[in-house]
């Protein structure tokens, strides 16, 4: 196990973000974590726990340790008539372990494919794509705690999913390193083709039938005609979450805004499209020097090459109080800030 110093984080951050952190410590084992966590540096220096850095934007230098999860290794658990039970291992890469469960004709997860970033991060913002949630395959997880080195499952009531949130968010947030996700996938698959484009897609890709391959390529196609790669335009996907608002509010705003759109979202409350308002304010496709919002989805900001994260941070203030100028809507961001 191998502490660097003055590590650079910009190849660690999808943002691109030029920064660094003081320590940075890589773990491929539980062993390596279990030893990470009783060094002094550990114990007395900020802390952060990084998957693939494809939510964060980091807006200083990362003073503290950054630990590098690396953890390997998918198993199928158990089965029975109906379901499979998959461990995998928090370092995966989340599309990989999605291609190996379609590989092996695992249900449940193919409309998140081509989400960005590691297993273990999947449960901290319970995340989705496509109408489906980690919340709805999800299992159980195995967690270390950052100071007692104390490991605990927490089952799926322990996690308290909620909209891209969890307990890892909340009251947990920055106590638990995750080691492993055990997800309950169908033998049987129960297709969910209705949202977004994915039937025009697998028409047009010649499935006459749904498939897990076709509901997964057709995700794929349509996410690479919407989304920038990180790899050549640095961003964290939606930088802001869907807000969640009064039906009272809604009404008001619809009064001055007839099409705004809405999606019911439990009793007396409705969500609203952060990227519909986005680009009604006119922001999509907007440029400042260094970084702006994606001309072709709204919620994403993009870093053009050099930008520092208090710019983008900057940028995304300035959304945050136009919209709220605007419709009296106020934006949270989905991306942690460090
Ligand atoms: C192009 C693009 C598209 C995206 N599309 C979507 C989408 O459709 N839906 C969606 O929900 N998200 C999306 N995202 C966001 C991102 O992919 C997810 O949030 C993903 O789960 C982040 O994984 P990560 O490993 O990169 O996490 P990181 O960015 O490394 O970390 C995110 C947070 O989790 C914590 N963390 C990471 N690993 C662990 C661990 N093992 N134990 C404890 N804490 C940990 C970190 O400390 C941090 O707080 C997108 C991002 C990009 C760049």
């Amino acid at each position: 196990m191998n502490w660097i110093a003055n590590a650079d984080l910009k190849p660690y951050n999808t943002f691109g973000v030029a920064v660094s952190a003081q320590w940075m410590v890589e773990c491929d084992s539980v062993a390596d974590i279990r030893e990470a966590i009783q060094d002094e540096r550990w114990k007395t220096l900020p802390r952060l726990i990084l998957g693939g850095g494809s939510n964060v934007l980091f807006t200083q230098d990362f003073d503290g340790v950054v630990l590098l999860n690396r953890l390997s290794g998918i198993e199928l658990v158990n089965q029975d008539d109906t379901f499979v039970w998959v461990k995998s291992h928090a370092g995966e890469v989340w599309h990989s372990f999605v291609m190996h469960c379609i590989q092996n004709q695992w249900a449940g997860v193919e409309n998140l494919s081509l989400i960005p970033g590691s297993v273990g991060a999947c449960p901290i913002q319970n995340i989705g794509a496509y109408g489906v949630e980690i919340k709805d395959v999800f299992f159980s997880l195995d967690a270390m705690h950052v100071e007692s080195g104390e490991i605990r499952s927490f089952d799926h009531q322990a996690c308290a999913f909620g909209y891209r949130d969890s307990v890892f968010k909340n009251e947990e947030k920055g106590k638990w390193i995750i080691l492993s996700v055990t997800f309950q996938l169908r033998k049987q698959p129960i297709w969910n083709t209705q949202y977004g484009d994915i039937q025009k897609e697998m028409e047009r890709l010649g499935y006459t039938s749904p498939s897990l391959e076709g509901i997964s390529q057709s995700v794929i196609n349509i996410r690479q005609s919407k989304l920038p790669d990180p790899k050549v335009l640095g961003n964290a996907g939606s930088f802001f979450k869907n807000p969640v608002i009064d039906e009272s509010l809604y009404l008001q705003v619809k009064e001055e805004f007839p099409s705004i759109p809405s999606y019911p979202a439990g009793a007396g409350k409705v969500k609203v499209p952060a990227g519909w308002l986005i680009e009604q304010a006119g922001w999509k496709g907007y440029k400042a020097e260094t970084c702006g919002v994606n001309e072709k989805q709204a919620l994403v900001l993009v870093n053009f090459g050099t930008a520092t994260g208090s710019e983008v941070y900057a940028l995304s203030t300035q959304i945050v109080e136009d919209i709220a100028k605007r419709f009296h809507i106020t934006l949270e961001r989905e991306v942690n800030i460090l």
